[in-house]
């Protein structure tokens, strides 16, 4: 049954059995700031949480602190136990977490069942990205921060897998698969395969390369049979459906004429998102490595030297950068935090992306390339054009002869270009490094000055806005502005190193989600409380030095206020 945490702080909290020293240890620690600060939101937030429960039966441990655990847990990266013992035996989770003595105990398995609960009934991790939302705003507001200056970065995150290569692959599918069947279905089985599943499903290590590749083949004929077998009974199964993913993914069936056995073939090499464990259906296969991309977007060039990060995004690693600032810069822009500045790497403009960022009202420094154009080509930004995007005149200020729909030079479709004279073009002492596509009629080796036909230029705006990208980013300016987004690589080597984020305990998206979304609270709190420690030493010494300034100077201070106070009693 779901009950409220009351709000009511203890009279003799943990604080109260210290010595003075020690409380103000712990009162110049996180642990103050959590207490003070992120408490009060996970209060706030846990009538969200009340749908996890029942109506009825015994009430619930506060979710407040539940929630207070989980942030705690993956700020140290530890395990359950590990981090309910903390909550027992560690003063300043305990202080933090403003826990009684009458709470001071949490079995494992409700810590276990509140996870599960959440997994189940919020899968997109709404919940949990509330909380990260509250404690992002009260640290930026608290700390007096700016967000009009943005950085966005991705990295790989792997989930609790092991990746071994196809053979490991097929093995544990099928391994995961046979052990789903009841005693009357594996009875159905093959007898072959029975024989392979009792004595040698980790067999195949240490196999040369020729010997994996046929076993790897013996091991894609048993899915196949195996799917035909128990295509009517088993198709709703988890296992079933895995088993479905990696024959279509991996084998195809090449002839139907021929005998069974030598129908299955193994492709040489996949395609798009595979799957990369049965344990993990959600992980995939990007170019960083197997698992998940994490995308995370913090503030930067504050003062302070203190960022925040604002946002985050989770997804397999089969998916691309590309086009990804766009819902970062949704949900920024709903929580009233769209930038002014975003910094990217080169690995997320698209230009038709990079173009709709910008029509937003937000700069996009990132680096843009132009693949098969080399640097002494210069770009369409050289060009003058009018309001409607015709051109008016060329470098050499010719202006073109007209303009058409043609066939594009990269889509299939047609786009507007600008046609120029093609006498003047062949006898133009830029030819070499203007942008013009000579006539496309024209003999094999046939020299561009040799040509017959009018000269073309396509000038989409895509087209414009990448070369004019392309442009300032060879300049010193650019590449001085440029420099500050390198400092998120920071950001994701301390969720490394301290929160653990690149290998983390749990599998499936939705709990990656979650301890996810919990690790980059951590980070932001402990940044938070950094900052406030900071604060707080330097206001210490502010007022020490005005301290010590009254005891030195106090009798001239008083002599001096003493003076001006009777002359200003005698002014009339
Ligand atoms: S080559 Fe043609 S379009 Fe290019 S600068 Fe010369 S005249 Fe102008």
């Amino acid at each position: 049954m779901y009950k409220k945490t009351p709000p009511q702080q203890k009279l003799f909290g943990i604080e109260t059995r210290v010595c003075p020293p020690l409380r103000s240890r712990l009162e110049s620690s996180w642990a103050h700031l959590f207490r003070c600060e992120v408490l009060p939101i996970l209060f706030r937030n846990e009538d969200r949480y009340a749908m996890l429960y029942g109506t009825t039966g015994r009430p619930n441990f506060s979710v407040a602190r539940l929630l207070g655990l989980c942030l705690l847990q993956e700020w140290n990266d530890l395990s359950d136990q590990e981090a309910l013992d903390e909550f027992s035996f560690d003063i300043r989770w305990r202080y933090a977490l403003d826990v009684g003595d009458e709470e001071d105990y949490l079995s494992r398995r409700s810590l276990v069942e509140f996870r599960r609960r959440l997994a189940a009934k919020d899968p997109e991790m709404k919940l949990i990205r509330h909380i990260f939302d509250n404690i992002r705003d009260s640290a930026l507001k608290k700390l007096g921060l700016s967000s009009a200056n943005q950085r966005v970065d991705s990295t790989l995150v792997i989930s609790n897998i092991r990746i071994r290569g196809r053979l490991s692959l097929f093995s544990n599918t099928l391994s995961l698969f046979l052990r789903s069947l009841n005693e009357d279905q594996f009875s159905r089985v093959p007898k072959a395969i029975q024989d392979w599943h009792a004595t040698e499903p980790e067999g195949w290590f240490g196999l040369g390369p020729a010997e994996q590749k046929i076993k790897l083949q013996e091991l894609a004929q048993y899915l196949y049979e195996l799917i035909v077998l128990f295509e009517k009974d088993l198709a709703g199964s988890e296992p079933y459906q895995l088993l479905n993913r990696l024959f279509s993914e991996q084998c195809e069936v090449t002839d139907s004429s021929v005998e069974q056995s030598s129908r299955v073939q193994v492709k040489k090499k996949t395609e798009g998102t595979t799957l990369q464990s049965p344990y993990d259906p959600d992980a995939s296969c990007g170019h960083k490595g197997p698992g998940y991309s994490l995308h995370v977007a913090e503030t930067c060039k504050n003062d302070k030297k203190t960022e925040i990060i604002t946002d985050y995004e989770v997804h397999g690693a089969a998916r691309s950068d590309i086009g990804k600032a766009l819902p970062a810069i949704e949900r920024l822009d709903a929580a009233g935090l769209k930038p002014e500045v975003l910094f990217a790497d080169g690995g997320y403009p698209s230009v038709p992306s990079a173009l709709k960022v910008m029509e937003q009202g937000i700069e996009f420094i990132a680096p843009v390339n132009r693949s098969r154009l080399s640097d002494d080509i210069f770009g369409r930004d050289r060009f003058t054009f009018d309001s409607n995007g015709f051109a008016i005149k060329c470098p050499m200020g010719h202006a073109p002869i007209g303009h058409r729909e043609l066939s594009a030079h990269n889509t299939t479709g047609r786009s507007l270009h600008a046609i120029f004279d093609g006498r003047l073009c062949r006898s133009c002492t830029m030819l070499d490094p203007c942008p013009v596509r000579v006539p496309n009629h024209r003999d094999k080796g046939c020299q561009a000055r040799d040509t017959v036909g009018d000269f073309r230029l396509e000038i989409t705006p895509d087209l414009r806005l990448r070369d004019k990208m392309y442009s300032l980013q060879q300049t010193i300016e650019w590449k001085d502005r440029y420099r500050i987004r390198a400092g998120i690589e920071a950001t994701h080597s301390e969720l490394k190193r301290c929160h653990g984020i690149g290998r983390l305990r749990v599998r499936r998206l939705v709990r990656v989600c979650f301890a996810v979304a919990c690790k980059l609270t951590a980070c932001n709190i402990k940044r938070w409380a950094k900052a406030y420690r900071s604060l707080k030493r330097l206001l210490h010494g502010f007022v020490w030095s005005i301290y010590l300034c009254l005891r030195l100077f106090g009798p001239v201070t008083a002599a001096f206020l003493r003076a001006t106070t009777s002359y200003v009693c005698l002014w009339p």
